[in-house]
């Protein structure tokens, strides 16, 4: 199975290292670092990584990738996106310069905690997977999750939500040795059939 990872601009490298651990484990999961609709087309599931929303929601315009990426997640392909991530495709945002792709029933506004607790770290407790060392940076507020389930909260706001085939967080999961969060996707997009081995066709 490969999964693809927005690779212009942000933490391309620690989610791409990230897979490659779990790689090493399960030799199946594979990586493509995607700036190309050519990379999009290999993909089965695909990670857009926090960083700077509007330089990333720039680049992936300008190479096509915005409606390319809104057409597949329609079709049912996995997404995971974290914080800046999460602010692209989001159903509305609070800055006019990105345009929410509408993959999830949320609300988001950039920039929203205090200045200075802009960047933290805390444990969170994620339904379905537990407590988990989330690393918050310049996130974004989760302002209303809409029809999306909230997965994890702090102090009331949601911080992780899942909506079908979409994931998504305002931390980073990325940043941690912790690879359960990308295992969880990896087994949600498992679960669709991005990935058939020989041995599970019975027909
Ligand atoms: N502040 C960034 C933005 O709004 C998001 C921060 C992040 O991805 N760590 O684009």
């Amino acid at each position: 199975m490969n999964i693809g990872v927005i690779g212009f601009q942000g933490d391309v490298q620690e989610h791409l290292n990230m897979l490659k651990k779990i790689s090493r484990k399960n030799r199946e999961v594979k990586t493509v670092d995607v700036r190309r609709i050519a990379d999009l087309q290999k993909v089965d599931a695909l990670i857009i990584p926090g960083g700077e929303s509007t330089t990333i929601y720039k680049l992936i315009t300008e190479y096509g990738l915005y409606d390319a990426i809104k057409q597949r997640a329609s079709d049912g392909m996995p997404v995971m996106a974290t914080c800046a991530g999460l602010i692209i495709i989001s159903k509305e945002t609070n800055d006019e310069r990105v345009k929410g792709m509408g993959l999830i029933d949320v609300t988001v506004k950039r920039n929203a905690y205090g200045r200075q607790v802009m960047s933290f770290e805390t444990d969170v407790d994620i339904k379905g997977i537990g407590r988990f060392p989330a690393v918050f940076i310049r996130a974004p507020v989760i302002e209303d999750p809409g029809r999306s389930e909230v997965m994890a909260a702090l102090d009331g706001t949601p911080v992780m939500v899942r909506q079908g085939n979409i994931l998504a967080m305002t931390f980073h999961p990325e940043l941690t040795g912790d690879a359960r969060i990308h295992e969880y996707f990896i087994s949600m997009a498992w679960g669709r059939g991005g990935y058939i081995s020989t041995a599970d066709v019975k027909r």
